[in-house]
């Protein structure tokens, strides 16, 4: 994969790979978002620039190789496209489905609050986008009006999804931190940095966002900072007297700064206000791009190792440590107990004494015939089903892991899809594999955390 440099074309604009660039559309923190033109399609795309220093000075070239992977196969009506990745020596080119319409906040400033109806048309579309995205894993963690721009025909896109995560930073304490703006959209247990569910606090941030398109102003705000926050984590707020009490009373459910007890997407779709003229969106999901895309996952890592962004990969399979083990076996023996829970567990293990390169080969060659294509990636494997299910193609990763010469462990587990799904395959998968896992005399498999208890008493 070539390196792109941006240059100078004949007739002076610049260019990065076939995209020439235009005017600059919006400026972050840490990007600067222009306006592009392909000219061999002449197709209009946004172009986000960011600095390679930022992704390396946050640690977060991981998560943004994962996420990119799976933004790339996430396509929904409401959500601003990722097309491909690009980087030059210092900069990473995101190619973005272009939208003409502005920030939709820019809208509520210039013309005031929305009427109930089209606030909940945007309500609608905005949980159904974020839904989507929570069903394959992704979590925005920084909703807020920036982030929400119209097309042409006045449909609500969310951007940033996927990409959220170079808008914070890690502390020295190890936990991500909110740089950028107001904390004003911010769940309370984020602001305590107490470890959060992103899904839980993606509904909150939509609950302030609907507060505010039918109000026309922000339900929490004040100039002092602790004041602020004390009024988040009261979800201190009055309605304006034109909200009806079915809006107000889903805006309640969802503003309970109890994530626990703060209103699930499931039970905002069922709500009643929510439902009214609700037309689910049209969702293509093209199994031929879905699989193209999904090889171009791998393309965007081998760009991002083609300009050193690469974490040093070993040869051989990562090999775990005493501690590695103690944990594992711990969370087997108490799947044991949680029994029920055991049959949806979207985590599975198993030991074998074969060679790693066989372990491999044997897996790759029991998935096609299941309708997987199977990408390698050394000692670690996708597996990408070919038919849409439930929550979009079915996808696992596999590794394999040297525990001591000659034996291994092999982790297999769901990258994104629906939960039965790939416990429908997770059975048909492990009968093919039958033949390479380490079995005792009696024909059992030998619990892994049997082994595992071994090794530490000896390696400890
Ligand atoms: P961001 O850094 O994502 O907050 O983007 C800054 C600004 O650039 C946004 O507020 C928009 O005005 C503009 N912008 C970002 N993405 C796009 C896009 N895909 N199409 C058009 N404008 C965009």
């Amino acid at each position: 994969m070539p390196r792109f440099e941006a240059e100078r074309s004949d007739n002076l604009r610049t260019r990065v790979g076939k995209y020439e660039l235009g005017r600059v559309l919006g400026e972050g923190t840490f990007a600067k978002v222009k306006y592009a033109r392909n000219v061999e399609t002449g197709q209009s795309v946004a172009i986000k620039v960011i600095d390679k220093d930022t992704v390396f000075k946050h640690k977060l070239v991981h998560q943004i190789k994962t996420e990119i992977s799976t933004m790339k196969l996430v396509k929904h009506p409401n959500v601003i496209q990722l097309y491909e990745v690009m980087a030059s020596k210092s900069k990473i080119y995101f190619v973005l489905e272009y939208v003409a319409g502005g920030e939709l906040f820019d809208k509520i400033a210039r013309k005031g609050r929305l009427k109930e109806e089209r606030a909940r048309r945007y309500f609608q579309q905005l949980i159904h986008a974020v839904d989507f995205c929570h069903s394959r894993g992704i979590y925005h963690r920084d909703l807020k009006p920036e982030n929400l721009l119209l097309d042409s025909r006045g449909n609500l896109k969310i951007s940033d999804f996927g990409l959220s995560a170079l808008a914070e930073q890690r502390g020295e304490d190890g936990l991500f931190h909110t740089t950028c703006g107001t904390p004003n959209y911010v769940a309370p247990e984020v602001i305590v940095h107490k470890g959060y569910d992103g899904a839980r606090a993606d509904v909150w941030s939509c609950g302030v966002i609907l507060f505010v398109l039918m109000a026309g102003y922000l339900p929490f705000d004040d100039s002092n900072l602790m004041h602020l926050y004390r009024k988040i984590h009261r979800a201190e707020l009055k309605y304006p007297p034109w909200f009806s009490l079915e809006a107000c009373k889903l805006i309640s459910r969802i503003l309970n700064p109890n994530p626990r007890l703060r209103a699930t997407i499931p039970e905002i779709l069922k709500d009643s206000w929510f439902t009214i003229n609700f037309a689910t969106p049209n969702i293509k999901e093209d199994i031929d791009v879905g699989l193209n895309e999904a090889t171009e996952v791998f393309n965007v890592s081998k760009e991002l190792i083609a300009v050193g962004m690469d974490d040093k990969r070993p040869q051989g399979p990562a090999q775990w440590n005493a501690f590695d083990l103690i944990s594992l076996s711990n969370k087997l023996s108490l799947s044991k107990v949680l029994g029920k829970i055991q049959g949806l567990r979207k985590q599975a293990h198993f030991t074998s004494r074969y060679p790693a390169s066989e372990i491999i080969t044997k897996m790759e060659e029991t998935a096609k015939p299941l309708g997987f294509r199977v990408l390698r990636d050394n000692y670690k494997m996708r597996l990408q089903g070919s038919e849409a299910g439930r929550k979009g193609h079915l996808s696992v990763a596999a590794e394999v892991f040297e525990v001591a010469p000659s034996l291994f462990v092999v982790e297999v587990q769901k990258a994104c899809g629906d939960t039965l799904e790939y416990q429908k395959f997770y059975q048909k998968f492990s009968k093919g594999l039958e033949d390479i896992v380490w079995k005792s005399e009696s024909g059992a498999d030998i619990p892994f955390h049997m082994h595992s208890i071994k090794f530490c008493i000896s390696h400890v």
